[in-house]
């Protein structure tokens, strides 16, 4: 990075700041916008990590942050700087390491504007420590320009704010949107006195245009089939697109890794308990009663077959479902669900 880039990165930002909105600007209405729907952590070359963007009325809620967010962002002509909030479903690293990357360019575009703006992140225990880590990390790169980035004050100041929580309730509500959070059982294998520690959190999201609720990765949930009564859409990982994929998937990994009996079943009984699979999808859907299902967090495949995924849900719920690739948009209004126009 040079002082040439600083300066032309800092006219550019101007430019576009007086154009039209990226976010289609005022636009009435609710859209979901996939930016990464691979699930990890092994990496994708045609997906991208777990990460979307809840877009309401033009303003954006980022839930998740994998490795990708923000080149997708990038390639949606979204500006992160935009993002004021961010929510965390858990801290598994297919979930969070393309923070650093988001809040680096937070800070850079704010740096160069000469004002912070606070970004708000909300997540279970231990955001603090990553979000803070993020942000000591992200620093190191700019102290090379610290008579231009630096305020008056001589500091590096974080526009970073953390709000952890570790219950059940409303944790976040504004003009726009209300969230409400439900612990899953992505943890349920875990003994008791660490659950304390790692926590995996449901969405409910109440919008003007209807209620989304987001899995987040869990297994089958009475309190997500609670949450998620009478959604008007159900965004859930789909880990498996089979029951049977976990057998497969086992039997490979346990060939290639020369696993002991007791570690195979270790792993099966993770996709077993913790991970949804399509059938267990359907399920979920049908019991809540919810209008739609948006599927993502593909698991296994390199480029998943879409279609069986569908299939897979349709076995016991006979709604609308989705099988979105990264950067597809669906907008809720109206008429239900359906792909952006
Ligand atoms: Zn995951
Ligand atoms: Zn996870």
């Amino acid at each position: 990075m040079s002082i040439a880039v600083l300066m032309l990165a800092a006219s550019t930002s101007v430019v576009a700041a007086a154009g039209r909105g990226a976010l289609g600007g005022e636009s009435q209405r609710t859209e979901v916008l996939f930016l990464g729907t691979a699930g990890g952590p092994p990496l994708r070359l045609d997906r991208s990590e777990p990460s979307t963007l809840l877009i309401v009325d033009g303003r954006p809620y980022l839930i998740d942050c994998g490795i990708g967010t923000m080149r997708r962002m990038l390639r949606a002509g979204v500006k992160s700087e935009q993002v004021r909030t961010i929510f965390f479903t858990h801290l598994h690293a297919d979930h969070d390491l393309g923070l650093a990357d988001v809040m680096a360019n937070d800070f850079f575009r704010q740096s160069v504007a000469g004002r912070a703006q606070p970004v708000n992140i909300y997540g279970p225990p231990q955001t603090k420590e990553l979000v803070d880590a993020a942000f000591h990390f992200i620093t190191v790169g700019f102290r090379p320009f610290e008579n231009l980035l630096l305020p008056a004050n001589g500091s590096y100041r974080s526009p970073f704010v953390t709000h952890e929580f570790d219950r059940d309730g409303v944790i976040f509500q504004d003009d726009k949107i209300r969230v409400t959070a439900a612990e899953n059982s992505h943890y349920a294998l875990m003994p008791p006195q660490r659950r304390r520690q790692f926590k995996s959190f449901s969405y409910r999201v109440e919008t003007p245009h209807g209620v989304i609720v987001f899995t987040g990765d869990t297994g089958p949930s009475q309190a997500v089939e609670r949450l998620a009564r009478g959604a008007d859409v159900l965004v859930a990982e789909a880990n498996n697109g089979d029951p049977q994929d976990v057998e497969k998937v086992t039997a490979s990994m346990a060939a290639h890794s020369h696993w002991s009996s007791k570690q195979a079943q270790a792993f099966r009984a993770h996709f077993e308990v913790e991970h949804l699979d399509t059938h267990e999808i359907g399920h979920l859907a049908a019991n809540a009663r919810v209008k739609a299902v948006l599927l993502y967090h593909y698991v296994p495949e390199n480029k998943a077959d879409q279609a069986a995924y569908v299939r897979g849900v349709r076995t016991s719920f006979s709604g609308p479902v989705f099988a979105p690739d990264d950067l597809d948009r669906y907008c809720l209004g109206g008429g239900g669900l359906s792909r952006c126009p």
